[in-house]
């Protein structure tokens, strides 16, 4: 009982690699990603914790440590491993979060499944995760949840220590109420989430989705929206005190909603971007990739990222336009992240599907139209493919916020290349000066793809000055700092 701040999050915060046979923990040294920031807060405090679960069969074991204490160039900070079996990891994760919440969170009715869920489970890891934060956390600790297969952590957490602060915040959208209220546990995972004292979001939508759910299943008054900053798209809606506490156990607290955008460290990457040796890196690419245009789209094998309807996309674009053939390149990364899911392996087929069929029905012996890669590029080399790509192709069908859109513009010092990016990304509120598409429209997939291949230079210079600006401002560290003040603005709570 003695971290300052306790963060509690599903993945571990470290790498574990086998070397001679060995397990051994290794800090991962890219300062990309939500893991190395998450981390560097604890720069800010005495003491830090992380809570996290590791795969075990046998928790038992005298060799499992469960919690371990760390030091790396964050800092020393002890990490709590919950053990789980792989039977709770799949019921937990693959099941109840991956095919029953992130089908709803995403609004997709149609993928949700809720036949499998075992619910008991999923609170028995909550559960867990809460005891493990309860133990860890200081008197009056921030504790700071993150994303929705902890959903139930705050609630358990709030009846173990009504001492501690406790924030959460999610990386995905949250849905309006007649999709969120498809899950049968609305109520418990509301419930849940209004005993925090914080609930962060991404942009407002999500955060006045949230605030539109509580009011459907709840009797409660919902405070004004008070723009904090209105530069931009931050805001509060407080909900009332009053009849907050009518059904949470704190008489008298106040859940601030709020909404903040994750960002990049656009520094780092820009830095990274302009190394002589990514430069050469993507001037080979270029010449990999032979003349014309190259059109890069990146994002994990998911449904909700549109990689099918992206291929589908293309195809017409280049049965319609025969003079693109041969000059134009689509690089398709789609990474598999989730084997062994059925509704991801699917996915992945369709892909390999259209591809296959893509190339077969224009390629020829000097031009392949697309080239598929469905595993991860390490970040280093990914940024050479930016520095190289014409045109950024992110077309998501939904997606909380997509930091490949911001990583984009991040190397693009040279204010060259376009970057066409889905509405329905939480991006588009930032890159408003992206080439803006609708997903579930052809006709607008088709036509932005096509302008952002006709672009001008001068044109291109000016949108990506624009986007440029906006994600240097609303960097990692502005998103760092809105939390901190997002922690602090608890003690002022009433
Ligand atoms: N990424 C990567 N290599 C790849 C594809 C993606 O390193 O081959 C990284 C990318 O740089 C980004 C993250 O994975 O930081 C994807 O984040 P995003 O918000 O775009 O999508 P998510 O996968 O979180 O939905």
């Amino acid at each position: 009982m003695s971290s300052d701040l306790v963060i509690v999050y599903h993945r571990q915060p470290y790498e574990e690699v086998e070397e001679n046979g060995q397990i051994v923990r290794k800090e991962n040294k890219s300062p990309n990603g939500i893991v190395p920031t998450l981390k560097s807060f604890f720069r800010r405090v005495d003491k830090g914790a992380w809570v996290a679960w590791k795969l075990s069969e046998t928790p038992n074991e005298p060799d499992f440590d469960r919690v371990i204490e760390i030091e790396d160039s964050y800092g020393t900070y002890s990490v709590s491993r919950l053990p789980l079996t792989e039977a709770q990891v799949k019921s937990f994760y693959h099941v109840t979060s991956k095919e029953a919440f992130w089908p709803i969170l995403h609004s997709f009715k149609e993928k949700y499944d809720y036949d499998p869920v075992d619910w008991p489970t999923f609170r028995e890891v909550n559960w867990a995760f809460a005891e493990a934060a309860a133990n860890e956390a200081a008197e009056g600790a921030v504790v700071w949840v993150h994303d929705y297969n902890l959903w139930l952590v705050p609630g358990y957490l709030r009846k173990m220590r009504p001492d501690l602060r406790i924030s959460f915040f999610h990386h995905t959208p949250f849905p309006s109420a007649d999709m969120f209220n498809v899950l049968p546990w609305r109520r418990e995972i509301m419930e849940s989430l209004l005993s925090c004292d914080v609930v962060g979001f991404h942009i407002p939508r999500y955060a006045a989705n949230f605030v539109g759910v509580a009011e459907s299943l709840f009797s409660i008054e919902t405070g004004p929206r008070e723009p904090v900053n209105p530069d931009f798209v931050k805001e509060y809606v407080a909900l009332s005190d009053r009849k907050v506490a009518q059904w949470v156990e704190n008489e008298g607290r106040r859940v601030q909603v709020l909404a903040s955008p994750v960002g990049v460290d656009v520094d780092y990457i820009e830095g990274k971007a302009g190394t002589e040796d990514t430069l050469a890196r993507a001037q080979q690419i270029r010449t990999e990739m032979g003349d014309g245009a190259m059109i890069l789209s990146v994002g994990r094998t998911d449904y909700t990222k549109g990689g099918a309807d992206q291929l589908m996309s293309f195809e017409r674009i280049l049965a319609e336009n025969p003079d693109l053939h041969g000059k134009v390149r689509l690089m398709h990364v789609s990474v598999s992240a989730n084997r062994n899911m059925a509704v991801y392996e699917s996915i992945q087929s369709e892909i390999e599907e259209f591809v296959g069929r893509i190339n077969g029905r224009f390629g020829t012996f000097d031009w392949t139209p697309v080239t598929l890669m469905s595993r991860a590029i390490p970040f280093d080399e990914l940024v050479a493919y930016y520095r190289a790509a014409d045109v950024c192709w992110i077309t998501p069908l939904a997606d909380g916020m997509n930091l490949v859109a911001k990583e984009f513009a991040a190397c693009r010092a040279d204010l060259r290349g376009a970057l066409v990016l889905s509405e329905f990304a939480g991006a588009a509120i930032e890159m408003g000066s992206a080439v803006l598409a609708n997903p579930f429209s052809h006709k607008s997939m088709d036509r932005a793809l096509l302008q952002a291949l006709n672009m001008g230079e001068e044109e291109q210079e000016n949108r990506m000055r624009d986007m440029r600006d906006t994600i240097r401002k609303y960097d990692i560290r502005a998103w760092a700092e809105d939390q901190m003040a997002g922690f602090s603005g608890i003690d002022a709570a009433p």
